[in-house]
């Protein structure tokens, strides 16, 4: 059974994880340019503009790429072996990708480059929502 590092997320994120815990993706976008910025900056680093919003993705994406963690070395992770972690190309813009569990029954078997996902939100104890990418 998982036992989820709890993340510790800076306030410029905390739109992000907000969001996890409605059951929502939303990243960071530039007012200016309407590029999506994923991980959450204090500038747009395409246009620099400091005027940024939150919003929603369609939550799909596919596999960029992946690995197998066959042995942790994280704490409450070594029972839990194999998982999957990876890159997940979203659908939204060019470049955009989101660093992801990559979970689901098939999992990590199944996995594959350019695989299709899905995010599903789990609850961590003391924390919230975080997202994972479960095979579609
Ligand atoms: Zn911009």
């Amino acid at each position: 059974m998982w036992t989820r590092v709890a993340p510790q997320p800076s306030e410029l994120a905390r739109p992000f994880w907000d969001g996890c815990n409605e059951g929502k993706l939303l990243l960071q976008r530039c007012l200016g340019c309407g590029s999506f910025i994923h991980h959450p900056e204090p500038e747009c680093p395409r246009c620099g503009c400091a005027e940024l919003t939150f919003d929603e993705v369609c939550g799909t994406g596919r596999i960029e790429t992946f690995t197998v963690v066959h042995r942790s070395f994280v704490p409450g992770y070594q029972d839990v072996t194999p998982y999957a972690v990876g890159w997940i190309a979203l659908p939204e813009q060019a470049n955009l990708r989101i660093f992801s569990a990559i979970v689901g029954e098939r999992a990590p078997a199944a996995i594959a480059i350019d695989a299709p996902v899905t995010v599903v939100f789990e609850l961590v104890d003391g924390f919230g929502a975080v997202p994972l990418f479960e095979l579609s």
